[in-house]
């Protein structure tokens, strides 16, 4: 049987509801599409994690300031269905703008305190657009569980602080990051790097990977030396979290936003 994809709320409302009504328990996967190994690790998680798994594909205007790539944000509903299929997901949701946001795509909650600094000092809509598009797709899932990736580790306890606040009862679920042979954070945005870009790239995870073993003030300034000397164009920021133990770092290669994060000792 093909794997369905849902255009629109009422008919997935209906699908889950089916799956409830007999007894399963759902997980679901938020993406913006476009996908690779990583989303298809998360996938895998939440299979073990439920009976019935929803993906939804959609690249949330409300999450990108009009300076930033929704534009071109890259978009394949047809190979990531096939992907997703090849994984045993049971249902897609890729709505359109209308069915997720029928009053204009506006951002109309506010993140936590987890999104304080780091993504928030370079992108201050980003975490409102997340919280606000991740609790519609929850209203319209209506999961028993969601997986995030820790790619994005600021936004993993952005979502985990939403869920406790608002009492969701969602069980939060973190997948770990999925990398290539040379440890490069597998990202849709990879696709925007020229075969030279790629290489520096692929020093990131390096570079985080040697500050993790003992961060201090020194070695994170040390750090975004490294970066630069590799050949990024520039270090948003490289950061210890004392109280995530992670070492994050968000640069820029040319026109490409990297993030990555460690755990730290
Ligand atoms: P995106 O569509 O890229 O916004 O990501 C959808 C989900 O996949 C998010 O929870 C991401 O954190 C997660 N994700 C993206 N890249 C990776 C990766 N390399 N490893 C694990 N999870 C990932």
């Amino acid at each position: 049987m093909s794997l369905a994809v849902y255009k629109t709320r009422a008919d997935l409302q209906a699908q889950v509801a089916a799956w409830k009504a007999q007894g399963h328990r759902v997980a679901f996967v938020p993406t913006m599409g476009a996908l690779h190994a990583g989303h298809l690790s998360l996938m895998r998680l939440a299979k073990e994690k439920a009976d019935k798994v929803v993906v939804s594909i959609f690249v949330n205007p409300t999450q990108f300031a009009p300076h930033e790539d929704f534009d071109t944000y890259p978009r394949d509903l047809d190979g990531d269905v096939k992907l997703l299929s090849s994984v045993g997901v049971d249902a897609v949701y890729a709505p359109s703008e209308a069915d997720l946001y029928p009053e204009g795509a506006k951002s109309d909650q506010e993140a936590g305190a987890a999104a304080a600094g780091l993504e928030s000092a370079f992108r201050p809509h980003f975490f409102d657009g997340v919280v606000t598009v991740v609790y519609r797709l929850f209203k319209a899932v209506q999961p028993d569980v969601a997986v995030f990736g820790e790619k994005d580790f600021q936004q993993l306890q952005v979502i985990r602080e939403m869920v406790a606040d608002k009492g969701l009862g969602i069980e939060i679920i973190g997948g770990p990051i999925a990398r290539d042979e040379f440890g490069l954070a597998l990202s849709s945005r990879n696709a925007y790097l020229s075969e030279g870009e790629l290489e520096i790239a692929r020093m990131l995870n390096q570079v985080i990977f040697n500050v993790a073993q003992g961060p201090s003030e020194e070695r994170l300034a040390e750090a975004e030396e490294m970066i630069l000397q590799a050949g990024f164009d520039k270090v948003d920021y490289v950061a210890y979290r004392p109280e995530w133990k992670r070492v994050l770092v968000a640069a820029w290669l040319g026109k490409t936003r990297l993030i990555d994060n460690c755990s730290a000792q």
